[in-house]
C-alpha cells in the first residue's frame, strides 16, 4: 500500500532526526554510551544516534509525547521507548487500552505494531541524567514543529496528545499556546487546545515515579481510557 502524505512526511523528519549532529554535547554522550555500554546489554549493537519517531504514521489520532531516549533503552534499540521500564510501563497501557498489538517492547524487529498512535519527544538523542539542556530542546524544537504541522487538524486527524511528564507538557503548549493564563501540569489535567486537539498530563513512568507510587498502573490506564473515550466521540 503507498504512503499517504502525512507518512512521507514523518519519514523525511525521522531521516533528518538520525542524521542530526546538532548538540554537540548529546552526540557526544549519545556516542560514548554506545560505545562503553552496560554489562547487561554488554553484547548489543547499540544505536547511538538521534531516534526518529514511531508508531502508524498514516492515520495519527494520538500522539505520545515523550522527554528524551533513555541512555540503555531507545539509545541502545533505536525505537522509542524500546528496551527499558519505562517503554515497558507504556506499551503494556497502549496495549490495554487497544493503541498497541502487543504489551512488550523489547526491540525494533518485535513486532510490534501501533494503531493510530504516534510516539515523539522533546529531545531526541539520549542526554546525560535524562536531562536536556534548554538549548537542546530549542534545537530539537523544529522536528516537532515539522511533525506537528504534518499531524494537527486540519491537516490531520489528530485528536489527542498525551504529554508525559511537565517538560513535555510545557513543550506541547508551545506548539498551539491557548490564550489566557498557561495552563499547570498535573497528572490527568485536561487542556483543549486551540487546535481542538485535547492534551492531557501524565506522570512520566519513569521509576522515579512508578517505584514510588507516585504513578499506579490504574493512574497510567486512566490517561489512555480518557484518550480511547476522545478518539472514539469524534469518530
Ligand atoms: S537533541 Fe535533537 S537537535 Fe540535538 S542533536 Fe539530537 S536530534 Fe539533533
Amino acid at each position: 500500500m503507498s504512503k499517504n502524505h502525512t507518512a512521507r512526511g514523518l519519514e523525511e523528519i525521522n531521516h533528518e532526526v538520525i542524521a542530526c549532529r546538532r548538540c554537540p554535547r548529546l552526540v557526544a554522550w549519545r556516542e560514548q554510551i554506545a560505545t562503553e555500554k552496560v554489562k547487561r546489554y554488554v553484547d548489543d549493537t547499540y544505536w547511538g544516534k538521534a531516534v526518529p519517531g514511531f508508531g502508524d504514521s498514516k492515520q495519527v489520532k494520538l500522539l505520545i509525547m515523550g522527554l528524551a531516549p533513555a541512555a540503555h533503552g531507545a539509545n541502545r534499540t533505536g525505537r522509542m521507548f524500546t528496551g527499558d521500564r519505562s517503554g515497558d510501563w507504556l506499551y503494556r497501557a497502549l496495549f490495554k487500552a487497544g493503541f498497541a498489538n502487543q504489551p512488550e517492547s523489547t526491540q525494533r524487529d518485535d513486532g510490534l505494531s501501533l494503531s493510530q498512535t504516534y510516539i515523539s519527544a522533546v529531545c531526541r538523542c539520549a542526554p546525560p541524567d535524562n536531562k536536556p539542556l534548554p538549548i537542546e530542546m530549542i534545537r530539537c524544537q523544529d522536528y516537532l514543529l515539522a511533525e506537528w504541522t504534518l499531524l494537527r487538524p486540519p491537516a490531520g486527524p489528530l485528536n489527542v496528545i498525551i504529554a508525559l511528564g511537565k517538560i513535555a507538557f510545557d513543550a506541547t503548549l508551545k506548539l498551539d499556546p491557548p490564550s489566557g493564563k498557561k495552563p499547570a501540569f498535573g497528572h490527568g489535567v485536561l487542556v483543549t487546545l486551540p487546535s481542538g486537539v485535547l492534551l492531557i498530563g501524565s506522570y512520566h513512568p519513569s521509576q522515579q515515579n512508578t517505584f514510588t507510587g507516585r504513578l499506579t498502573e490504574p493512574m497510567f490506564d486512566a490517561i489512555f481510557e480518557t484518550a480511547k473515550t476522545c478518539i472514539q466521540a469524534k469518530m
